[in-house]
C-alpha cells in the first residue's frame, strides 16, 4: 500500500489502471445473488466486503453433483446475506462439498466455518495458513498490541501518544477457524470445475498462498498474489521482525511467470484479466523502483519511519501507517538481505538502515 494516484486500500496500493495494457474480460462483475460464468464449471460471484476494499472475488467450481468454493468473504453480515441469496439462486440445490481456502486472511477465510457447517464441507488451506490463523486468533490480543508497539517504536514511529494497537478489528472478522479436511501442497493435482488445477504456492504477501492453475484451458485463480490494479501488500509483521517477505514476494512472481503468457487470471479484487506476464513485470518493477529509492535514501542512517515518504506521497494514519511500516520495512530488509543496506541498532533500541561500504 501506498499513494501514487488513487485511494490506499487495506489490500495494497492502488495504482492508475492500465487498461490498455491489460485486457480486462468483456463482462460485468456478478451481481448480487448472482453468477458469471468464466468456463465450463467455473463461475465467477462476487462478495460484498464491508471496508474501503469493497469486494472479494471467489469462484464457483462443479464438484461432481456438488460444488467447489474457492474462498468466501469475511464474517459479516453482509457477506452471510450475499451467500444467502446465492446459495437460493445460484447453486441450485446443490451443497458446498470443499471450501478451498487461498491464504489466511479474513476476507478469504472469514466465512468458511460458517458456510462449511452449513453445508457439510471440507475445508482445504494450506498447513500453514491453518497453523497461522489458528495461532492468531488464540494469541492475548493485549501481548500482540503490545509486540506491535513495541516493533513501531523501534523502527521510528512516537507511540507515546498512539492509541493501543490491537487487532481487534481483524479478530472480529473471523469466526473461528474450520478443522482442517486436506492441507494441499505445492504441485498436488485437484480436480474440479471440468478442469485439472495444479496447486501453485507462493509467498511474499503471506506464506502458504495457494493458487490454483489450469493449464491446459490456461486459467489462473491468483488469489492476492496477482492482481490488476493494486499492488498486494508485502509487509514485515512484528512476529517476524526480520523476515524478508518482498524477496520471496518477488520469487514468487517469477514463479508465476512460467504461466502461459495467454493466461486468464482469476484475482481475489478487480477483474479477470490477460497480460499476465506484463502485470508481473509492473508488480516487479514497482518494488525495484521502491528499493532503488530506499537505497539512495540510506546514504545517512534512517529508521523506517523516515522513509516513508519515500515511499508513499502522502504519510498514512492510524491502520494504513501501520501496514505502511510494514511495508517499509520490508523493502528495508528485502536490501539488508542483498547486502546493499546494513541494519544498525542503538542504545534504545532504534532500528536504522544505512547503505553498506561495500
Ligand atoms: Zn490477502
Amino acid at each position: 500500500m501506498s499513494s501514487r494516484g488513487g485511494a490506499i486500500t487495506a489490500e495494497g496500493e492502488r495504482l492508475p489502471p492500465h487498461p490498455h495494457e491489460l485486457k480486462y474480460l468483456a463482462i460485468d462483475p456478478p451481481r448480487a445473488g448472482e453468477a458469471q460464468r468464466i468456463a465450463d464449471g467455473v463461475s465467477w460471484l462476487r462478495i460484498p466486503l464491508p471496508m474501503e476494499l469493497n469486494h472479494i472475488n471467489v469462484w464457483l467450481l462443479d464438484d461432481g453433483d456438488a460444488w467447489m468454493l474457492v474462498d468466501t468473504g469475511m464474517a459479516e453480515e453482509v457477506c452471510r446475506d450475499a451467500w444467502l441469496a446465492l446459495e437460493e439462486r445460484v447453486l441450485g440445490g446443490r451443497g458446498l462439498a470443499r471450501i478451498f481456502i487461498t491464504h489466511d486472511h479474513p476476507d478469504h477465510l472469514g466465512l468458511s466455518p460458517w458456510l462449511a457447517e452449513r453445508h457439510g464441507a471440507a475445508v482445504w488451506m494450506s498447513e500453514y495458513a491453518h497453523r497461522s490463523a489458528s495461532e492468531f486468533l488464540a494469541a492475548d490480543p493485549v501481548a500482540v498490541g503490545a509486540r506491535m508497539r513495541e516493533f513501531m517504536r523501534t523502527h521510528g514511529v512516537d507511540v507515546s501518544d498512539a492509541p493501543a494497537l490491537g487487532r481487534g478489528n481483524h479478530r472480529r472478522w473471523f469466526d473461528g477457524i474450520p478443522p482442517l479436511a486436506a492441507s494441499p501442497q505445492d504441485g498436488d493435482i485437484i480436480d474440479a470445475g471440468q478442469g485439472r488445477w495444479r496447486v501453485v504456492e507462493t509467498a511474499g504477501h503471506c506464506r502458504g498462498h495457494l493458487c490454483l492453475h489450469d493449464a491446459e484451458r490456461r486459467l489462473l485463480i491468483s488469489g492476492d498474489q496477482v492482481l490488476p490494479s493494486i499492488s498486494p501488500n508485502v509487509s514485515v509483521i512484528s512476529s517476524r521482525p526480520l523476515a524478508d517477505p518482498l524477496q520471496e514476494f518477488l520469487a514468487s512472481l517469477a514463479r508465476l511467470g512460467e504461466c502461459d503468457a495467454d493466461t486468464l487470471v482469476l484475482p481475489s479484487h478487480g477483474r479477470p484479466f490477460r497480460g499476465l506476464h506484463r502485470r508481473l513485470a509492473e508488480l516487479a518493477g514497482h518494488h525495484e523502483q521502491q528499493l532503488a529509492a530506499l537505497r539512495q535514501f540510506c546514504s545517512e542512517p534512517r529508521t523506517a519511519f523516515e522513509a516513508l515518504p519515500t515511499m508513499f506521497r502522502r504519510v498514512p494514519q492510524g491502520f494504513h501507517r501501520m501496514l505502511a511500516m510494514g511495508e517499509a520495512v520490508a523493502h528495508l530488509n528485502c536490501l539488508c538481505g542483498r547486502g546493499e543496506l546494513r541494519r544498525l541498532q542503538d542504545g534504545p533500541g532504534i532500528v536504522r538502515f544505512v547503505v553498506s561500504d561495500g
